[in-house]
């Protein structure tokens, strides 16, 4: 059995435990009349590194067997210093609960036809062409980041078109925007495309982004965003050693998310934040007992996500200290205060406690997309994609949205 007959939006309620597996493509491309999102974009490394041990073509990089030296993994308990111990016993207190739901996972009668038809979908994909040929603007993906250093970055200007039935041909342009550090909104109810820089991104129905960096903006943020959110998904450029060195994105102190203007942003009935952190002890010291109480939010519940191969195994064993196969989503109130200008809309309710996700993780450390509703006035803040009926900020919120992460339907 296939996804279609299992689970065409791409979210699959695991019997038995609180966690759902989801399939990231299959949800992004929920959002989109015209389009879909390639699953080997999404998931190269998950997919095609395994099958091929490149550095074994190369002579040079062949070291004779006896000298080869294995990496040695971290001791599974060492609780050298107190924070090993507090990061040991917050495992501990999680660890049944999430060999449980991953125990229920593997024990769904039809996981391996998921996997299968999931791997056929990644195959067949890469042998797609994507979208790129609708516009002629190139074929090489633009880094917003670099774009938005450079001196003419004031003058760069996105001009969106709307999709004209199945032939894709753009209709008249709509309007043009200054690219970076202005809001840019797709008020249609239908996706639109969007000519940029040098390259084409697709903007789902109703979505609005602002290109900025941090350092320019985070005093104006309010009066760019709006004031109205109910919902917001922040997932922070954390420091961190991995994150440094392979540096896939640069890293913000955590000193500067204290100045995050959060309550200016949220609604006045309150807002649900979602807060995405790591495994390191510093960094939920740093949330629980500062970040949170500055932003005034209360911690309700906490979501895992759980890393599986393509094989439904986990990415790495649970115990290892420093790498867990899990990350976590902090779920927090942030209580309502007296602002007047902004509309009645209440926040969604707490989500239940403990909920396992459980997926195979795309390239570039993406997170699952969260499920967002109409009900939601929703914000991302750090997103490097756009979602219908919600706002993202972040300094390359049209990352993932270049055509060459979709194709036509
Ligand atoms: N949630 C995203 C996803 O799943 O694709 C990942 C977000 S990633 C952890 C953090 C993002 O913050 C990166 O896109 C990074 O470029 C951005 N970022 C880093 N420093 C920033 C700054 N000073 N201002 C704005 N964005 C910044």
């Amino acid at each position: 059995m296939s996804w279609d007959e299992l689970a065409p939006d791409g979210v699959y309620p695991i019997a038995g435990a609180n966690a759902l597996f989801l399939e990231p493509c299959r949800m992004i491309s929920s959002a989109y009349a015209h389009y879909f999102a390639l699953p080997h974009r999404y998931y190269s490394r998950s997919f095609f590194l395994r099958h091929h041990d490149h550095s074994a073509d190369n002579p040079q990089t062949q070291l004779p067997q006896k000298k080869r030296k294995r990496k040695r993994k971290k001791p599974i308990h060492n609780h050298s210093n107190p924070k090993e111990l507090l990061a040991e016993q917050r495992h501990q207190g999680i660890r049944q609960f999430i060999l449980d739901a991953h125990q229920a996972f593997l024990a769904i009668p039809e996981v391996s036809d998921l996997l299968k038809s999931l791997e056929d979908l990644v195959h067949k994909s890469k042998g797609s062409s994507d979208c790129e040929e609708i516009h002629d603007t190139g074929t090489d993906m633009v880094d917003f980041v670099k774009l938005s250093y450079v001196w003419q970055s004031p003058f760069y200007d996105i001009t969106l078109f709307g999709v004209q039935g199945s032939s894709l041909r753009s209709t008249a342009p709509i309007s043009t925007f200054p690219l970076f550090k202005s809001t840019v909104e797709n008020n249609l109810h239908k996706e639109s495309i969007g000519i940029c820089a040098g390259t084409t991104v697709i903007l789902p129905e109703k979505s609005r982004f602002l290109m900025s960096d941090f350092a320019d903006t985070w005093r104006t943020l309010a009066s760019h965003l709006g004031n109205d959110y109910n919902f917001i998904l922040i997932d922070p450029p954390w420091e961190n050693k991995s994150v440094h060195r392979h540096a896939p994105y640069s890293t913000l102190p955590n000193k500067y998310l204290l100045s995050l203007p959060l309550k200016d942003l949220a609604n006045h009935q309150g807002a649900l934040i979602g807060l995405w952190v790591t495994n390191r002890e510093k960094l939920w010291t740093f949330v629980e007992k500062e970040l949170f109480p500055a932003w005034g939010v209360n911690l309700q519940a906490i979501w895992y996500w759980l890393k599986v191969k393509s094989d439904g195994q986990m990415i790495t064993e649970l115990d290892i200290s420093h790498h867990k196969p899990y990350e976590c989503l902090l779920l927090g109130y942030m209580l309502p205060h007296h602002k007047k200008d902004s509309s009645q809309v209440p926040p969604p309710k707490v989500p239940p406690d403990k909920q396992v996700l459980i997926s195979i993780p795309g390239d570039h450390s993406r997170k699952p997309p969260l499920a967002w509703h109409d009900q939601m006035r929703g914000l991302e803040l750090f997103a490097r994609d756009l979602h219908p009926g919600c706002t993202s900020w972040g300094n390359e919120p049209l990352r993932f949205q270049q055509t060459q992460y979709f194709s036509k339907r």
